[in-house]
């Protein structure tokens, strides 16, 4: 099955890769929605909402600056780095990721789309400022440099819409696709899930890595069940040989 997801990457000049919470498992960002612990009395999914946010917008805060502590301590695992190797070899590559933790950015991918935004960056609730931030802590309640309004994560909350153009460049791209290359997602969250079905009806050949099956194995013409991190590097050190 390998030998066949090589022969189908090294020959293809248009590679998207979607990439989900597996990838970023393997290098110790933990899920956060069975988050235990300091955060374990409260229900994750309910402190990632608007809702909650306008609400207690210190206690949101107090989360976030929680979750940038954890992953400022993990590192791009070997699956990043094959990523990065592929963008390299391959003319028309684009990466999709829902993940928000910017591991790819840090381990040097470039032209790559964020669905659910990123934990580094802030964005303000009134103006359009929107900046990189890296400092741990932010303060408790950090406001614009702008406006002096309340900033918040540029990240996508739980019965928020995402960025229509950040989601129509990964449409336009899944569209007009050769292969599929799908990573470390259950493919139940939308829309990614959505992209593998409409890159399957366009007619790209889905390629899946993951360590168990998922609703996307059904639909992928090729699935290489494991750790992204042992696989990616074998499918791409075999370009080499
Ligand atoms: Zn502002």
């Amino acid at each position: 099955m390998i030998k066949k997801a090589r022969e189908a990457i090294l020959h293809c000049r248009r590679l998207r890769v979607l990439t989900g919470a597996g990838i970023s498992a393997e290098s110790g960002v933990p899920t956060f929605r069975g988050a235990n612990g300091l955060w374990g009395k409260y229900n994750v999914m309910e402190l990632a909402t608007p809702e909650a946010f306008q609400r207690n917008p210190e206690l949101v805060w107090k989360f976030y600056n929680w979750r940038r502590e954890v992953i400022a301590k993990v590192k791009p695992n070997p699956a990043h780095k094959a990523l990065v190797d592929l963008e390299k070899i391959i003319p028309d590559f684009l990466l999709i990721t829902q993940n928000v933790d910017g591991l790819h950015q840090q381990a040097g991918n470039k032209n790559m789309v964020e669905l659910h935004g990123n934990i580094w960056w802030v964005k303000c609730t009134t103006c359009e400022y929107l900046a990189q931030d890296r400092s741990i802590p932010l303060p408790s309640l950090p406001t614009c440099p702008k406006c002096s309004s309340l900033l918040r994560p540029n990240v996508v909350w739980f019965g928020e819409a995402l960025d229509p153009e950040v989601l129509d460049k990964a449409i336009e791209a899944i569209e007009n696709t050769e292969v599929l290359l799908v990573i470390g997602t259950s493919a139940v969250v939308q829309p990614a899930a959505s992209l593998i079905w409409l890159a399957k009806e366009k007619g790209a050949l889905i390629i899946e890595i993951n360590i168990e099956k998922t609703e996307a194995s059904e639909i992928a013409d090729i699935t290489l069940l494991g750790k992204a991190g042992e696989v990616l590097p074998q499918l791409v050190k075999s370009f080499r040989e």
